[in-house]
């Protein structure tokens, strides 16, 4: 059984660790492979510390979801002229991801 870790130690020594563990990309470092791992241009060790840190990282979870969320709804409005796309969504999508990089910022 695992003890929960303190929040506040865990907080401030987050960004510390993930870059220590098995050279774990930073918050900062995986913002900047997001879109080359989605169009599938990263090596696959780069790959592989991606996809490492999105295991360990809720916050860049719902970052890349809320990113591919945005990605495909710039596809389909591209792709099906004929759909229209909802007003609302893209920019409470946009929102998101404004506050997640805002959030994202004042660690490490
Ligand atoms: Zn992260």
């Amino acid at each position: 059984m695992k003890k929960r870790e303190k929040a506040g130690i865990g907080r401030r020594l987050k960004g510390f660790m993930l870059k220590r563990v098995h050279g774990m990309i930073t918050c900062r470092e995986f913002e900047e492979f997001i879109g080359s791992y989605l169009d599938g241009e990263l090596s696959d060790r780069e790959r592989s510390r991606f996809e490492r840190h999105l295991r360990m990282c809720r916050e860049c979870r719902q970052y890349l979801q809320a990113y591919q969320q945005t990605i495909e709804i710039g596809r389909a409005a591209f792709s099906s002229p004929d759909e229209p796309v909802p007003d609302d969504v893209p920019e409470s999508l946009i929102d998101t991801i404004l506050k997640l990089r805002a959030s994202n910022k004042t660690g490490g």
